[in-house]
């Protein structure tokens, strides 16, 4: 008796055999739905980082402004 796996994508039962050349995926189209989504989860996480390097990077300057302010504040 064949191993029966489902569908990462719509859950539909696969043969895992030579029959299912996608497995676990039931098509070429399940496999490519799976792989955009794996992108796109990938995208989602490295870009809050890529935003907070630059808001890190912008608060950074903001700070040395204001101590570069303050200093001259200071030495008036
Ligand atoms: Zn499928």
């Amino acid at each position: 008796m064949p191993t029966v796996v489902n569908c990462p994508t719509c859950k539909t039962n696969v043969e895992w055999s030579e029959q299912s050349p996608h497995r676990p995926f039931c098509s070429k189209r399940c496999q490519l739905i799976d792989l955009g989504e794996w992108s796109f989860e990938n995208n989602k996480i490295s870009a809050p980082i890529t935003s907070a390097d630059q808001i890190s990077q912008d608060m950074i300057e903001d700070i040395e402004a204001m101590m570069a302010k303050n200093e001259d504040d200071f030495f008036k």
